[in-house]
């Protein structure tokens, strides 16, 4: 027998397949063939219009509402294939829901609103119904009627309720829509503790800043799929400029992305020299066409495309940042000058060849592997050649010079 101890096989865990998704309510067509999986653990941030189907799809994965065509497989359970009574256990077992309605029942008290989902799935514990709701710093006010709340604290309630049935997939429906910004993010570090604790999360908003905190972000349109970060990449602007168009949803092909990071790589530079950036002056395949697996095309048709997905601005032959080009920018520039200086400390390679490989690791490194190459080397401030590298989410307070 072999003694190598092998590395226990990976198996992607999706909890949640959706094929072809239809719900027609009468005439009306509000999800039109929806397909996406979620992956165990992974907090899902869905966008879109209103009236373009997020609910219908919450609620359906929920077991709310049925399906009209189409596959929806939870955890290992084909929905369309419940039968009622097996539909309210699948709900009490499966799923815990958060609305933006708190859908609190007025005349119980917070650990009795808590205790009524426990009710659903036949036990009740009141002990645990109070544990649950300090976890969401509730503890002091277990007695307390919805009506004696905040709106912040009704929303605690509900999140407690939704969680005491350690429920796998957490639905949550524009779940800080009605609360105040301080309570926006008491709920949001709520879920922030929920997602590190590995609990998978569906949740619907509209505001970009709470759906960047998400691993991924799905946007639908007149009831499609019509974006999706794990298809687009994490770079693509939020709002996409193909709205509409055939080329909706097609993914920007690796070759214009390399292209787009070495010209914003490039305008970040000048940036640094105080220059504005003059598009003649830009290169889109590297000064000596360096870049072997890019096919040569003139700049200025990349800088038009990167006009239109809004990472550059163009005026009067002068190219400037927009903040998502500039974020994007900065992490290239960061993960270049990180790739140069392992390249240069830790393997003793020249300059000219440690530049030449950053010039293919800046596209490869993940953002996980972007901070631990940045712990490894200490958390350096510059680049072999003395440029400034754009502190990372590792770095805080650890850089050294
Ligand atoms: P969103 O949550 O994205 O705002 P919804 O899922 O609530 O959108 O609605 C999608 C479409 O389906 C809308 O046109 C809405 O009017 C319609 N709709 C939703 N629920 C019903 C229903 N119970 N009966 C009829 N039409 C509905
Ligand atoms: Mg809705």
């Amino acid at each position: 027998m072999s003694s190598v101890v092998q590395a226990p096989p990976r198996i992607a865990a999706t909890q949640v397949v959706i094929e072809n998704l239809t719900k027609q309510y009468g005439v009306l067509r509000a999800l039109g063939g929806v397909s996406f999986g979620v992956n165990t653990g992974e907090w899902v941030a869905l966008m879109g219009p209103s009236g373009s189907g997020k609910t219908t799809l919450i609620n359906i994965l929920g077991g709310l509402d049925t399906l009209t065509s189409g596959r929806v497989v939870v955890d290992g359970v084909d929905l369309s294939k419940l039968r009622e009574n097996e539909i309210v256990r699948y709900r009490a077992e499966k799923v815990g829901f958060v609305f933006q309605q708190f859908h609190l029942v007025p005349y119980l008290t917070a650990v009795e609103n808590v205790m009524l989902a426990q009710y659903f799935h036949s036990i009740t514990d009141e002990k645990q119904a109070a544990e649950a709701l300090k976890r969401v710093g509730l503890g002091d006010r277990l007695t307390h009627l919805p009506a004696q709340l905040s709106g912040g604290e009704q929303q605690r309630v509900a999140i407690a309720r939704a969680l005491i049935n350690q429920p796998k997939l957490i639905l949550a429906d524009e779940p800080t829509g009605n609360l105040d910004e301080a309570n926006e993010t008491i709920v949001l570090q709520i879920f922030r503790e929920l997602h590190n604790a590995g609990h998978t999360i569906l949740m619907v908003t509209h505001d970009p800043d709470i759906a960047r905190q998400a691993d991924r972000r799905i946007e639908l349109a007149h009831g499609h799929l019509h974006f999706d970060t794990a298809q687009h990449g994490p770079g693509h602007p939020l709002a996409c400029p193909l709205a509409d168009t055939a080329d909706c949803c097609t993914a920007v092909s690796t070759d214009d992305e390399i292209r787009f990071d070495h010209l914003l790589e490039q305008i970040w530079i000048f940036g640094e020299e105080g220059k504005p950036a003059q598009a003649a002056s830009l290169h889109a395949t590297g000064p000596a066409g360096k870049l072997p697996v890019v096919s040569d095309e003139p700049a200025a048709r990349v800088l038009s495309r990167m006009s239109d997905l809004r990472l550059v601005e163009l005026q009067n032959g002068e190219v400037q940042l927009t903040p998502v080009g500039s974020q994007r920018a900065r992490g290239v520039v960061r993960r270049h000058r990180l790739a140069e200086r392992l390249f240069k400390d830790t393997f003793s390679i020249d300059d000219t060849e440690a530049h030449t490989q950053a010039c293919k690791f800046e596209h490869i490194i993940s953002p996980e592997l972007d901070q631990r190459i940045c712990t490894f080397l200490g958390h350096p401030k510059t680049c072999p050649h003395g440029n400034p590298i754009p502190p990372g989410d590792c770095c805080d307070g650890k850089s050294k010079a």
